[in-house]
């Protein structure tokens, strides 16, 4: 499965007790490793009333075994393996036999097919009810292959469930495998026997749960009558875990019904499961992933567990590693800290880079840094060139919007202040500097608006880049399928990063740490790990505009109207009303309509026009500093010395000690 980020799927560590036979390096791997071809049943339960006959998962008439793909993982300079395990979905026959005899050669091979599709694509959340159906079916195949081999391997070498939560510890990216909770159970209870109440302590000590977002649209739920259908015996499990859990509420709150119906894990009115809900009770900690994130988590996500639990609510700041995002994308720049720290230790301790601060009033190291920038520049302007075909100055400023396109990402208020610059240029303001705008991102499938986003920025491109009067002071550019092959060659050639989300949306980002690490500096507002950053590389080396978090909430509390900025705002006025106008779309004033409906009788959900002012304002204050050339280039310095705490192996550290409780078993060297 192809992810773009980082949030699907199930993430399973599998910490190891202490193992002291110093096993060699091949019979490690013999122990870690299936032969291939290895196989788990995905069970289906058969109906609950009837004695739970129990066959493997039927997808469209066929059965579905899980087939392991292994790959063992070193760290770097590591004197460990790891084993990466992904799971396929195979058909148990090749080819029904019977069915061909029959003469039905299509279907004989369908079914097949049919079954395999479960782990060929990510099915999207936004589908209607037969890609639903599809999307809970995977992602029971990817938590049910995963649990069975967790067990499988504990019973190995143990008899005893209790010791499962001290070997195992299984971490929900995200609430996607939440059904894992009910899934541990149905393991425990109906496969080995163990009476409830024993196999929901294992089970809670063995989960914990890490959220990645605050817009509550992307909270999964399920239908209830679908549960019912495809996974029968994991409803009845999720009732009684139900049953159980809102009793202790009533015993805590007595009387208070609203508090019951607000922290159950059924929603009553949707006739759904909150699977959010479903991880939180099953989990002995839920992190949020920046300091704001975990602040907004408990208070607006889940203000009621947080109060009824608030030890179980933790915050694990994201991070990026160096190995990829410094050393392997940016070699030249590597070397460089390589050089001027005499070693390479940062490479392991991010920390490390602490020690660039005073390469700030070191001519030789300013002159190379420099020259490895404008190198780096000169690799992605080659990439735009190719992949675009689009010619680009190398010496205007880069200035790089790339992430999955989402309005909470406020690409289009970037769009917004490039075709502001568009207007400067053209009446002849003179204070407009040199810069190339550049975007990248896939919009998800069903997504109609982010799609059109894409398409304005490719419209605006067009008509900027072939303006005459316009030349190199501004040039746009699209780069086509944003992936991570591509985001290392876009963050070492970025000098200005944009990280604009709405203040309180962005549960951290990640794109922001790759690009300061790599030297540029953020322009952004006070979000998710943006806050983070700011305080760690300090208020005069990043670029903050915008509403905060709260004073977000309380313009939306105020009764937020986008036609104010719009009629206080000339220039917003005129770029709204060319794209609306069909300026940019050959004069076709309905190609942006729909985009133009979620600003206004939408009401600009996103608050774009709200920040667009300040925003533009602080592009200014951006210009300026960008013209002082010795001084950009100290701040971005500054940057990457002072990105040491974002390295993930910090992250990866907060979660041992944090959520997991686990000693280090490789101390760092
Ligand atoms: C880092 C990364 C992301 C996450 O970017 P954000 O700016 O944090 O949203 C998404 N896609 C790719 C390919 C990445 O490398």
């Amino acid at each position: 499965m192809a992810h773009e980020d980082d949030r699907d799927g199930v993430g399973v560590a599998v910490l190891s007790g202490a193992d002291h036979g110093d096993p060699t390096v091949s019979e490690r791997l013999d122990e870690l490793l299936e032969p291939p071809g290895w196989t788990l049943e995905i069970d289906l339960d058969g109906d609950p009333t009837t004695g739970g006959q129990r066959g493997p998962l039927v997808v469209d008439a066929e059965e579905v075994v899980a087939m392991a793909y292994d790959t063992p993982t070193s760290g770097h300079d590591a004197v460990n393996v790891v084993n990466l395990r992904l799971w396929s979905a195979r058909a148990t026959r090749d080819f029904d036999l019977g069915t061909f005899n029959a003469g039905n050669y299509v279907e004989a091979v369908q079914q097949k097919t049919s079954s395999e599709t479960l782990s060929k694509v990510l099915y999207p959340n936004d589908q209607t009810a037969k890609g639903q159906e599809l999307r809970l079916k995977q992602e029971y195949f990817f938590v049910s292959a995963s649990l069975q081999d967790i067990v499988a391997r504990f019973l190995k070498s143990h008899d005893d469930f209790q010791l499962l939560p001290d070997k195992a510890t299984v971490q929900l990216n995200d609430t996607h495998p939440a059904l894992g909770v009910a899934e541990l159970m149905h393991i425990l209870v109906d496969h080995h026997d163990l009476p409830w109440r024993e196999a929901w302590e294992i089970t809670r000590r063995c989960f914990n749960y890490t959220n990645h977002t605050l817009l509550p649209e992307a909270l999964e739920t399920w239908p209830i009558p679908m549960l019912q259908d495809v996974l029968p015996r994991h409803l009845e499990i999720i009732f009684d875990i139900n049953e159980a859990f809102l009793g202790t509420v009533r015993e805590q709150f007595p009387g208070e019904e609203d508090r019951v119906q607000r922290l159950s894990l059924v929603d009553d009115a949707a006739n759904a499961i909150r699977m959010a809900h479903l991880a939180v009770v099953g989990s002995q900690h839920v992190n949020g992933v920046a300091e704001l994130h975990t602040k907004l988590l408990t208070r607006h996500v889940f203000p009621d567990f947080s109060e009824l639990w608030p030890d179980k609510f933790v915050n694990v700041t994201n991070g990026v590693t160096p190995r990829r995002w410094l050393r392997q994308a940016n070699p030249e720049l590597s070397a460089l800290i390589t050089d001027y720290l005499g070693g390479d230790r940062w490479i392991t301790r991010l920390e490390d880079l602490a020690g660039l601060e005073g390469a700030v009033d070191d001519a030789a190291f300013r002159q190379r840094f420099q020259a490895i920038k404008h190198a780096n520049k000169q690799r992605l302007a080659t990439l735009i060139e190719r992949r675009a075909g689009i010619e680009v100055p190398a010496d205007a400023m880069f200035d790089v919007h790339v992430k999955r396109l989402h309005e909470y990402k406020r690409q289009l208020l970037n769009v917004l202040h490039i075709i502001t610059r568009y207007n400067r240029i053209r009446r002849g303001e003179a204070d407009v500097g040199p810069r190339v705008a550049i975007f990248a991102g896939k919009a998800a499938p069903g997504y109609f608006l982010a799609k059109l986003i894409i398409n304005l920025i490719n419209d605006v491109a067009r008509v900027v880049n072939n303006d005459p009067a316009v030349g190199d002071r501004l040039k746009v550019a699209f780069i086509p399928n944003y992936n991570v092959s591509a985001a290392e060659v876009i963050m070492p050639g970025a000098e200005l990063s944009e990280q604009v989300s709405t203040a309180g949306t962005e549960a951290s980002g990640t794109g922001n740490m790759k690009f300061a690490l790599n030297g540029a500096l953020t322009v952004g507002t006070l979000d998710g790990a943006n806050i983070e950053i700011k305080e760690a590389v300090g208020d005069d080396n990043i670029f903050i505009f915008g509403l905060t978090e709260s004073q977000a909430e309380a313009v939306r509390a105020e009764g937020y109207d986008p036609h104010k900025p719009y009629e206080e705002n000339g220039e917003l006025r005129e770029v709204i009303d060319m794209i609306a106008g069909g300026y940019f779309s050959d004069g076709d004033a309905e190609r942006y309509r729909p985009l133009m409906d979620a600003l206004f009788p939408g009401g600009d959900r996103y608050l774009v026009l709200a920040d667009y002012a300040s925003y533009v304002a602080c592009q200014e204050t951006v210009d300026a500093a960008y013209a002082d050339a010795p001084a950009w280039l100290r701040r971005a310095i500054l940057n990457v010395a002072r990105m040491g705490s974002f390295s993930s192996d910090r992250t990866v550290h907060d979660y041992a000690t944090r959520v997991w409780h686990a000693p280090a078993v490789c101390p760092v060297q």
